[in-house]
Formats: structure tokens, sequence, C-alpha cells
């Protein structure tokens, strides 16, 4: 079976404190994750450290970047490298957030940069595409989340692209509380999936995990999950809060 995930980002909220009280709830509820399951947290980059000593005894625990840059090394004050990250022992990094594209202006080529560097270090990016309320209004969505994966990931081998996490979020539901329906998850997962398919081969895109984002909650994450194409989800709001993010795991299937 796929690799099936729930992924929190933290993005810029909560203070150290808060975010170790909120690691010990939620390991302190002791879910027990099945071999094809995974729980990853993605916090700000000072508490990569702690995260991953909070969840190094657990199983199926991870800790992911939230960002790296697409350089190497180099005069870039306040960047994260990619080797920090593997020097760190971090085995996960988010790319490409939709507001990281919109807020930093990271392009398509810049974001293949970044996914590169993760794969020759042994961390496994969580891409992230979709797209504006606009091109969903103009019916365009699967076109332009197409494009997102040719440019940023289809220069890859097939043996690489195996070790990639795909994140499918709409950008009109993230943050928003708009979620799309299990329908519209359903209908462009699957299309994810017969493009990788098609590039690639059927055995290769089954085995891609692709997690939905946006505004998924303690009360839809089950119906969301259940879709045969969705892999889990990476989940903002709803995951600074343990009880909701408790139950978003248990929600996995
Ligand atoms: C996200 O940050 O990737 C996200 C999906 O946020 P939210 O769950 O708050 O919509």
């Amino acid at each position: 079976m796929r690799k099936q995930i729930a992924a929190a980002n933290w993005k810029m909220n909560l203070t150290y404190q808060q975010g170790e009280k909120l690691l010990d709830e939620i390991l302190g509820a002791e879910i027990e994750l099945a071999n094809h399951q995974l729980a990853i947290f993605a916090v700000p980059s000072p508490y990569l450290l702690m995260t991953r000593s909070e969840v190094e005894e657990e199983s199926n625990y991870e800790v992911a970047a939230q960002n790296c840059h697409h350089k190497k090394s180099g005069a870039f004050t306040g960047e994260v490298s990619v080797e920090m990250l593997h020097s760190m022992n971090i085995k996960y990094c988010v790319i490409g957030h939709s507001e990281r594209r919109e807020y930093n202006g990271e392009t398509n080529t810049m974001l293949a940069d970044k996914v590169n560097l993760c794969l020759e270090n042994f961390i496994t990016p969580i891409f992230c595409c979709g797209e504006p309320l606009s091109i969903r209004e103009a019916g365009t969505q699967n076109e332009f989340v197409a494009t997102q994966l040719k440019e940023s990931l289809f220069h890859l081998p097939a043996a690489t692209i195996k070790n990639i996490v795909i994140a499918y979020e709409p950008i009109w539901a993230i943050g928003t509380g708009k979620t799309a329906s299990t329908e519209q998850a359903q209908e462009i997962h699957q299309y994810l999936r017969s493009v990788i398919a098609d590039q690639y081969s059927e055995a290769v895109a089954n085995e891609i995990p692709i997690l939905y984002g946006g505004s998924v909650k303690a009360n839809n994450a089950k119906e969301i999950f259940a879709c045969p194409d969705v892999d889990g989800g990476l989940v903002g709001g709803a995951s600074l809060v343990a009880a909701d993010f408790i139950e978003i795991i248990k929600a996995l299937k």
C-alpha cells in the first residue's frame, strides 16, 4: 500500500514552548501507526532539532523543514541550505508551498533546483502544487498543476521521482475554511496520477503519495482521506491544535 501521511505545517506559528507542548500532547496520545502510515511535523527551522528529538523514539513520526534554499551554499544571509538540513538528520522538506511561491517569488525552475538538492541529500521533498481561484474558475486547473509538475519534477528519472511526496493544495482552500469537495479532490488527484503515469508508468504513479491540503479539519479528514487517490493531508491551521491533529492522524487509511 502507498504511504498514507498526515503532515502538519506549523508555518510561522507557536513559540518554542508552545511547540514543545503541542508535540507532547500529540505524541502523548500514543496513536499506533501502521507501517504504511506516517505523521510528519513541518516546523520552523529553529525548532527542527527539538522536534527531531521529541519524535526520535517514535515509530513513523518524522520531522520536515518548511523550506530550503535553491543554492547549495553561499552568501545568502538568513537562509537554510539542504546540506544543513541533512547534517541535522532531517529527512523531509516542504518545497514550493503556495505561500512561498507568492511571497518569495519561487518559480517552478527554482523549485526544480530545490528538489534536486533535497534528493542528492537524501531528503524527501513534499512538493506542493495547486491552482489559484481564478484558474479554478476558468476551469484550467488540470493544465495548471500539470505544468507545475512538469517544470519542477519531470526531469527526474523514474527511480528517483518515486521518492517524492506530492501535496495538491488548491490555493483558494488554504486557510480559508473552504475545502475542495471530495469529488474535486479525487478528480484532480486521479488526474495528477494519470499525468505521472503518462510520463513514467502506472507502477511509478501508483507509488507516489499525493496528499490533499486546504482546510483539512478533524471533522472532514476521514471523508477526504477515504478518496482512493488521496493519501493523507498537508494540514495548516488544524495542526496547531493537539486534539484536532490527533483526529486527523487517526483518519489516515
Ligand atoms: C497549508 O498550510 O498547507 C494548509 C493547507 O493550510 P490550512 O490547512 O490551514 O488550509
